[in-house]
Formats: structure tokens, sequence, C-alpha cells
């Protein structure tokens, strides 16, 4: 199934009690076509640079297959740029700013050749964005969808017009809280599934994830990682890996979608053992494999 990803491509500035970096090539967008990249090609992308916007960057994602034709180049405009802090507890961040720049008057077009994608990928930006992406598509088969509490608190009503138009919701555990007002997450999920998702993922960082639909809840394992050197963009990694193994596979049973859970914590386990991006650069189909295996393994029991 071809893919389409909608989403931020940024430069990050991140400290973590391991190091830092200073204006790295970073975005939803960039973290999600890298990881799926590996299970599906052409992904098309759909977003915006300012000419500040390394060229290298731009090369390391044709290389992965990502068709660049929705890319919008602002030749004297900025980049958007983030910059987070993260705690000792790796599962707590501080955002400490966020400059819009180019996406502030980015009004996405998606080329004539992209609208007949099968998956869309809604990448973690404005909500608005998200949905004037949508309403260019011709009948997607499956719509995934990722955001984050800046636009759960400052585009409420704009998230929740978005999302009844989505198959699939992820989200972590926090902001699944404060998307549903509702502290315990098995009620959270049915209050979300009531906005529209059929089907939510539930991040918990470290610890795993939850995949619930009207019928199932399945607890997916956290990698026990003993080099966590940078967490940022593991979120969209997962998604990546999530929505590569879908377009994969064309299958979306409730079997094959606890695989694609499997695969996006692979993906997001690779991410965070390096800087930035450089998790995602140089993996093999078959060592993502080897991953999901020792993922199978991590929970699995005899009764007797
Ligand atoms: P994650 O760690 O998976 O939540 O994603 C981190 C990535 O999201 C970083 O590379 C940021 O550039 C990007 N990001 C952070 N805040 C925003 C935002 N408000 N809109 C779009 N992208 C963002």
């Amino acid at each position: 199934m071809s893919v389409l990803v909608v989403g931020s491509l940024a430069l990050d500035t991140i400290e973590t009690p391991f190091g830092s970096a200073s204006e790295t090539v970073g975005g939803s967008a960039t973290y999600i076509s890298l990881a799926a990249s590996y299970f599906v090609s052409p992904i098309r992308i759909v977003g915006v640079v300012g000419g500040d916007f390394p060229r290298s960057a731009m090369q390391l994602l044709e290389e992965r297959g990502v068709d660049m034709e929705g890319l919008q180049v602002v030749e004297d405009g900025r980049t958007f740029r983030w910059s987070g802090r993260y705690h000792y507890d790796l599962n707590q961040r501080d955002t400490l700013s966020t400059d819009l720049n180019v996406f502030q008057a980015f009004d996405p077009t998606v080329p004539e050749t992209y609208r007949r994608s099968r998956i869309v990928c809604l990448g973690n930006i404005d909500p608005v964005l998200q949905l004037r992406v949508l309403d260019q598509m011709e009948s997607p088969r499956i719509v995934v969808c990722d955001t984050m509490n800046y636009w759960i608190e400052g585009k409420n009503a704009e998230l929740r017009e978005t999302l009844k138009h989505i198959t699939v919701l992820i989200l972590n555990d926090s902001e699944a809280r404060l998307l549903s007002r509702e502290p315990n997450l098995i009620k959270a999920a049915k209050v979300i599934r009531g906005m529209g998702p059929s089907v939510l993922i539930i991040k918990k960082g470290e610890h795993g994830a939850l995949l619930l639909t009207e019928s199932m809840v399945f607890s997916a394992p956290a990698y026990p990682m003993e080099n966590i050197f940078d967490p940022t963009g593991a979120g969209d990694a997962f998604a990546g890996g999530f929505l590569g193994w879908l377009a994969r596979t064309e299958d979306m049973s409730e079997e094959n979608l606890k695989r694609a859970v499997i695969y996006g914590s692979a993906l997001a386990s690779f991410c965070v053992e390096k800087f930035g991006i450089e998790g995602l650069r140089d993996l093999t189909y078959l060592h993502i494999q080897d991953r999901f295996r020792e993922f199978r393994e991590l929970s699995r029991f005899d009764e007797d």
C-alpha cells in the first residue's frame, strides 16, 4: 500500500542527561518516513522547510526511497525549530521552545500523484493542517494520526474535528489523560475512541504500549534497554514502524495490528539508542526482524 506522510521537518536542540545536540535534523515527518522506509517504498512526504534545512538530510531521505515532490522549500524562510530537555526519568520532557517559522504560513498541497495513497499518516503538526491534507485525499483506507499536548491544549476544538476522520490515533499516556480528562487509561481509551478513531495506541515510554480496539486490549512490552541516549523521535519512529508494517502486509486484522505495534516498538528502540535520527540511518530489515523476535521472547511464558 502506498503511504503519504505529513508532518514537521525540523532543527532540534536537545538536552538529555547523556549529552546535548544543537540544531540537529529532526521533525515528526523525518522520523516517521525513515522508520517506515524499512518496510515499504515509496513514502511520499508533504511538509515545508526553510532554505537552512541541510541538503544532506534531504539526500538521506531520498536515498531511503522517500518521494520529496510534496516538500515545499521556502528559500528565504527558517525551518521549524523545537527545543527540549529530558529529566533523569527520560519519560519526563520539558519543551523549552517551539518556533513554527515556515509552518506558520504553510498551506499543504498534496501533489496529484499522492492523492490516491492508501495509508495517510498525519504526523504531529497543527490539526488544522492535518485536516487540510486529509481533505485533498481520495478515500484512503487507513488514516494514522499522532498529536501532542501542544495541540491538545492549544487547538482542542480543531483536533476534535480532525479526530472524526482518523482510523488509528497514537498518543502517550499523559496525552491520553489530557485529551479524555480521564485518569484511568482504559476508560480514557473509551472516551477517545468515541471521538472517532476505532483503534487507539497509548504509548507508555519505557513501559511499553497499549493497543485498544472495541473488542481487545493488547499490552506490548518495552524493550529492556541499557543504553538510551535520546528519546526524541521515539513516538514518531513507533508510528513509522507501525504503519510501515501495515502498508507492507495490507492486513488490518487484530492479530496483524498486534504485530504492527511490536514493529513500532522495535523501531522506537533503535531510535533511542543514538542521538537524533542517527539510530534510524543504517538498519536492515533482518536486523529489525531479529529485534521483533526478541520482543516475542520477552513476554512469552508457558502455562505449566
Ligand atoms: P517525539 O519525540 O516522537 O514526540 O517527536 C519529537 C519530534 O517532534 C521532534 O523532532 C520535533 O521537531 C517535533 N515536534 C515537537 N513539537 C512539535 C510541534 N508542536 N509540531 C510539530 N512537530 C513538533
